[in-house]
């Protein structure tokens, strides 16, 4: 395929000849035109234009076909949208595609939805291993198993009697006995930091840990890294498919950062990308320093191909394992669940409140917009103080710092996030795969604002939609789901993948969940001016869509998908029967 970035080289030639007398008197002719459509602008007035032009990579019309056809030229690329709609290319802020491509380069990812499905996934498994050899599960979520538990340490020794076996639920692991010994874990075993290592009444390990990170790393087999950057370009290429022109990456480590810029040094990037780098450190205001330094990138460095982004601290678990920090306790509803015998549990920080205010001072006094992994309200409320306490050293109004996930908001907790400037970067994809399961665990009136949207509007907090896409390449049965359709579906119905509504004055209008998919998502990494809308100057990334976004039934939208993606005035992606 073509490289869909143009060399500068290539763009100041341009802004020379378009300078030059000859062409100042007809403008020069674009590369790529799109014409009849219902063209959503997405610009602040939500305007709806017909057609729209794009010469070296950026809008040079945004008006009628008449005015459109007036630009093509015998090179020119004509794509007639026959009516359809047309939108700015999609930006999927939070997804982990270098996860992805990890786990595609080491075999496809499998969809595990019942306990027995993982038991005679285990025994595939451990049927073709040595003795002795670790079986880590693909991610499976207690939510999203029939059985809404995940399996006991019982049945996975029913599985593996000999082989170490770890079932991966993200924020929470199960374990075999094989494992238990393996590892080393007894009734003695001080808890991991930021962890815990559930037990019996009689002390001993359950097989449950919570919260314990790459605690069993070391077991991993080791991956094939000269696979990752073509499972790297293939996870791009399914996001192209969609209609997502620019993602953010959003935990990386200084490695993934990398293979990001070998991807654009290479030509072969299919979307922009703004890196995520997970701080790394201590939790001391010196030990922080010290990461960042080590990093040798600042904040916001790149073009409009490959950016450095914020940096991301996790300040809780998740509450698909039970391991959000929230306010009131789970109770005993949730106890089967997530495994919770103790009354008194209402999950944990992963790090303390004193760690996560050092992390972000020091962040924000050294340039860098800051964000935080933070699911349960009481978490909230932590990093809240963190960003106050980060604001009253220097304002941090204008520095975009993020809550990420930030399931149950409040009204007071929405205007205290809208008065420090705060953002919310969330996903509709957790309440549409989950809220089933978590309505009974949890109550209704503790479901009711989840993913509550509507909440942080009506404060004026700007909210960013995505995927938290995290493993396969199946846009409806990855974990989670990437059909970006599926988020603006949910954020519009409000509907579970069981077809309930739990809090539907949560919902926002078709055009708000399209700006927080758009232009919200541009302003993120401060690239409003930049991308996000279609307007003229603007970077020239659009998808034409299947169906009417707008106008067509409720239960269309998640269906919808792109027909023709452009990223910089070049087609990364035709539907078939297109062409
Ligand atoms: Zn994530």
């Amino acid at each position: 395929m073509p490289i869909p970035f143009r060399s500068s080289v290539l763009r100041a030639l341009a802004l020379v000849l378009a300078m030059s007398p000859a062409t100042r008197a007809a403008p020069a002719p674009a590369d790529l035109v799109v014409l009849n459509g219902k063209v959503l602008t997405v610009d602040d007035g939500f305007r709806v234009a017909e057609a729209v032009a794009i010469r070296d990579g950026v809008f040079v019309l945004v008006g009628t076909s008449a005015q459109a056809r007036a630009l093509v030229g015998p090179r020119t690329r004509v794509v007639d949208a026959a009516g359809k709609t047309v939108i700015p290319g999609l930006i999927d802020s939070h997804v982990h595609a270098l996860g992805v491509a990890e786990s595609q380069a080491g075999g496809s990812f499998r969809d595990l939805r019942t306990i027995a499905e993982i038991q005679a996934w285990i025994r595939e498994q451990t049927a073709a291993a040595r003795g002795g050899q670790w079986v880590f599960s693909p991610r499976v979520f207690p939510t999203r198993l029939a059985e809404r538990r995940l399996p006991t340490r019982a049945e996975l020794d029913e599985a593996a009697p000999r082989h170490p076996v770890v079932v991966d639920a993200a924020y929470a692991l199960m374990v075999n006995t094989a494992a238990l010994q393996a590892a080393g874990i007894g009734p003695d075993t001080p808890p991991p930091p930021g962890g815990s290592i559930v037990k019996d009444e009689q002390g001993r390990p359950t097989g449950l840990l919570r919260n314990v990170g790459g605690l069993l790393d070391r077991y991993k087999a080791g991956g094939r890294p000269e696979r990752l950057l073509p499972a790297l370009e293939e996870v791009h290429r399914r996001y192209n498919e969609v209609g997502i022109t620019s993602v953010i990456e959003r935990a990386a480590s200084l490695a993934g950062y990398r293979a990001y810029a070998q991807l654009r040094d290479e030509g072969r990037q299919r979307v922009r990308a703004t890196v995520t780098l997970r701080v790394d450190s201590d939790g001391t205001v010196e030990g922080t320093e010290a990461f960042i330094r080590s990093l040798a990138l600042r904040f916001g460095d790149g073009d409009d191909r490959l950016r450095v982004g914020p940096l991301k601290i996790f300040a809780d678990g998740g509450i698909l394992a039970g391991t959000a920090f929230m306010r009131e306790l789970y109770g005993p509803a949730a106890a089967s669940l997530y495994g919770v015998a103790d009354p008194a549990y209402r999950g944990f920080l992963t790090i303390s409140a004193e760690k996560i205010r050092n992390i972000v001072r020091t962040g924000h006094r050294l340039g860098w917009q800051m964000c935080a992994h933070v699911t349960g309200d009481a978490g909230v409320d932590t990093v809240l103080d963190a960003f106050e306490a980060a604001d009253a050293d220097r304002p941090i109004r204008d520095r975009r710092f993020t809550l990420i996930h930030a399931y149950f908001p409040t009204a007071a907790v929405a205007r205290r996030a809208a008065a420090l400037g705060v953002a919310v970067d969330t996903q509709p994809a957790w309440y549409y795969k989950d809220a089933d399961a978590l309505l009974p665990a949890l109550g209704e009136a503790r479901l009711r604002p989840f993913l509550g949207l509507a909440e942080w509007l009506r404060a004026g907090v700007k909210v960013v939609l995505n995927t938290d896409h995290m493993f396969g390449v199946d846009p409806d049965h990855s974990l989670n789901p990437y059909n970006p359709f599926l988020t603006m579906y949910v954020a519009v119905t409000r509907r579970t993948e069981g077809g309930q509504v739990i809090g539907p004055e949560q919902a926002v209008s078709r055009e708000d969940a399209l700006r927080m998919m758009t232009a919200n998502a541009a302003w993120l990494s401060f690239e409003e001016n930049r991308k996000g809308s279609i307007e003229v100057g603007k970077l020239g990334d659009l998808a034409v869509l299947s169906d009417d976004y707008l106008a067509c039934a409720p239960e269309r939208i998640r269906a919808i998908r792109s027909l023709v993606t452009v990223l910089g005035g070049t087609v990364v992606y035709e539907a078939d029967g297109r062409r």
